[in-house]
């Protein structure tokens, strides 16, 4: 059965491979000239100016497939790249993705990688405008480019957050990290006794976190709507503390962020619980939250009373550089926040 499977991509060949992925790709943006099926894709920005940004995916390094379903890969490869374009206060409109595709990989895999892929392009409204097809003897790669647009006086850099602007971030933090770190116990659990089957029933949160996050398109768009620019923007990737420093290094001031204002879900701090763990340790070092991170003045701040559903959550404000970045425990203690993270063991 699986050798039948593995033939039927080699029956394909790239070429038809290609044609199989693409075959049903409609364009839905006015900026997308021309997509598959040329030796380029051609884009009209018109007077806009281009934001791009691309990211590698190894598996091993950046996944597991053991506990990945492949959709679910496909969704949230698209994901992290445009969370990067909204990070800069822009709209994505295309993608371009590269596979290397071990020979052991059936067709279906492949779709099941792609149905995940699309089903992004289709929630964010981004046209696939190419890609590279190759096979790998590493296992799975993923490359995917994403390219948006902004004018250019709406682009928000990491560089422009000044003293006393508010610190504020879009979501909980730490799940994710949570819900890989279950993952992980659950793959240990089986490796040691394959007839142990995962019991993930209750984790649900932590495990949507990880495995399917979103972009937060809605929040680039209420800025719009209330007319807000922040002075300075960063997707929480990392985690809250490097990704905070990022912004500091690169506006050359301080911080100062507040232990009890950092928003951490019921279900991470069970699961931190469970594991022994410090919750706020994983919101600041886990990663993967692709919440925003921004900055804004302080003039700014009452626009913010507008009545929305979306919630946004200060926890902490910019200070001169001299005054260093720290994290000010539930214990009134200042900490110092370090690139690796923060640990009060
Ligand atoms: P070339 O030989 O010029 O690199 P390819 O045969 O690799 O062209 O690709 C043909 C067309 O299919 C191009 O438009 C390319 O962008 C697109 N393409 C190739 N691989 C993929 C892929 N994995 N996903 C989406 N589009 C792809
Ligand atoms: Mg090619």
């Amino acid at each position: 059965m699986a050798e039948n499977k593995n033939q039927d991509l080699k029956n394909l060949g790239e070429f038809g491979l290609i044609d199989h992925l693409t075959k049903d790709i409609e364009i839905k943006n006015d900026s997308t000239i021309t997509g598959v099926g040329d030796d380029a894709a051609v884009l009209d920005y018109n007077n806009k100016q281009t934001v791009v940004t691309t990211d590698l995916l190894l598996q091993g390094i950046h996944f597991d497939l053991v506990y990945t379903p492949l959709k679910h890969l496909g969704y949230k490869a698209v994901v992290v790249n445009i969370s990067d374009i909204y990070a800069m206060n822009a709209t994505p409109k295309q993608i371009i993705v590269s596979i290397g595709i071990s020979s052991r990989m059936s067709l279906e895999a492949v779709d099941q990688l792609y149905d995940g892929i699309k089903l992004a392009c289709e929630k964010y409204n981004i046209d696939l405008v190419g890609g590279d097809t190759t096979t790998s003897l590493t296992g799975l790669t993923i490359s995917i480019t994403a390219i948006g647009e902004a004018n250019k006086d709406d682009i928000v850099y990491r560089n422009g957050a000044k003293p006393n602007d508010l610190i504020c971030i879009t979501g909980d933090l730490g799940a994710a990290y949570m819900g890989l770190q279950l993952l992980e116990r659950e793959k240990r659990v089986h490796d040691k006794n394959n007839a142990v089957q995962p019991d993930l029933s209750g984790y649900d949160y932590i495990l949507e976190r990880q495995l399917k996050p979103e972009a937060r398109k809605d929040i680039i768009e209420f800025l719009k709507e209330i007319d807000v620019k922040p002075t300075s923007m960063i997707d929480l990737s990392d985690g809250l503390s490097s990704d905070i420093m990022q912004i500091c290094k690169n506006s050359k001031t301080g911080c100062r962020i507040y232990e009890n204002k950092i928003p951490i879900d019921h279900a991470t701090s069970l699961m931190a619980e469970e594991l022994n763990m410090n919750p706020t340790v994983a919101a600041l070092n886990g990663g993967e939250d692709f919440e925003l991170l921004f900055t804004i003045s302080l003039q700014d701040y009452e626009k913010f009373s507008k009545e929305t559903e979306l919630k946004i959550y200060t926890i902490g404000h910019i200070t001169e550089e001299s005054k260093g970045k720290y994290l000010v425990t539930n214990g009134d203690q200042e900490i110092e926040l370090q690139a690796q993270g923060w640990n009060n063991e």
